[in-house]
């Protein structure tokens, strides 16, 4: 399943369950979690795409603690980790479950102080983008706690052309641009911020991986002329990219597995042994296993294909 997604307002922080944790959830609480699938997915960016994903380093961590004094008062007893009377560093885990939990009139002191704060520091210095982030998401979402989240987690530019994607238990928030997200078939989401939307906060914090650092941005390996693969770490899908200039033509395969393709923009022709359809942007086909599919274009067509990850049903 994939879509084109356009984010103008930014989208709450969230992180998907893995499969077991699915299973469970979705028989314990069938209403709020409606199927017991995951949910891996990937964004590839058609603009300059911004996104939150994953937690900061530990650097960076310490950073944010030192410079931002709002988040460090309501964390400060969680904030390092003694052993025998010695600190230890920073704990990010206790650290993301208190600032989650915290009573909502404490959020909105904190948000206040924070938000006068980086509005006078504006005046005289250039805010940083996490900081002026902040000060946009607190427009959009006053009094969530997803404003002061997001400064633990990886603010993510994406190019034209990037792929992001985000692995089972990873937290994460698209904030403005166009992509196209491919994901498996699932509604199973845990969210965390920026939202108006029910808070599963113990759940939520007992599945996060808490792995810290920059996610990995795809770039996609070429195919072809025309073509580029991104190809996820998970067995659900791959998804190529295929932009063929004016009077060009590729082909692509035929594959063990079914595909979707869906025209972006541009418009040409799709052929397979038994149909021919001039498309356009919005169109979309859907190939069977075993189908050879042939693009060509018109004027410069846009296509994606989402398919079977090859990798797995290559060597199952
Ligand atoms: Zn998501």
């Amino acid at each position: 399943m994939h879509q084109v997604l356009s984010v103008g307002r930014s989208l709450s922080i969230q992180a998907h369950p893995d499969k077991e944790l699915a299973e469970y959830l979705h028989k314990a609480q069938p209403s709020v979690y409606k199927d017991p699938n995951h949910k891996p997915e990937m964004a590839l960016a058609l603009t300059e795409f911004e996104a939150l994903c994953g937690f900061i380093s530990s650097e960076e961590l310490d950073i944010v603690l030192d410079m931002v004094p709002e988040i460090n008062e309501v964390v400060s007893n969680a904030s390092v980790d003694q052993h025998d009377g010695e600190v230890k560093g920073r704990d990010l885990r206790s650290i993301f479950t208190k600032l989650i939990s915290i009573d909502r009139d404490v959020i909105f002191k904190a948000l206040s102080k924070l938000v006068n704060r980086l509005t006078r520091e504006n005046e005289t210095r250039q805010l940083t983008s996490k900081e002026e982030l902040v000060l946009k998401l607190e427009k959009q979402y006053p009094n969530d706690v997803g404003v002061l989240a997001s400064l633990l987690l990886n603010l993510v530019k994406l190019e034209p052309g990037d792929g992001l994607y985000i692995g089972a238990n990873e937290p994460h928030a698209h904030l403005n641009g166009e992509c196209i997200e491919c994901m498996a078939t699932s509604d199973n989401v845990v969210r965390a911020g920026l939202t108006p939307k029910y808070m599963d906060v113990k759940t939520l914090c007992s599945m996060l991986t808490y792995k810290q650092g920059l996610p990995e941005i795809l770039k996609g390996v070429p195919i072809n002329q025309y073509v580029r693969r991104y190809t996820p770490p998970f067995e659900e899908f791959e998804v190529d990219q295929c932009v063929v200039d004016q009077g060009g033509s590729v082909v692509f395969p035929a594959l063990p597995g079914p595909s979707v393709f869906v025209v972006i923009s541009g418009e040409g022709m799709m052929l397979t042994s038994t149909s021919e359809d001039g498309v356009s942007e919005g169109d979309a086909l859907f190939a069977p296993a075993g189908t050879e599919v042939q693009v060509s274009s018109e004027s410069e067509v846009r296509v994606y294909r989402a398919g079977v990850n090859n990798k797995v049903l290559l060597n199952p």
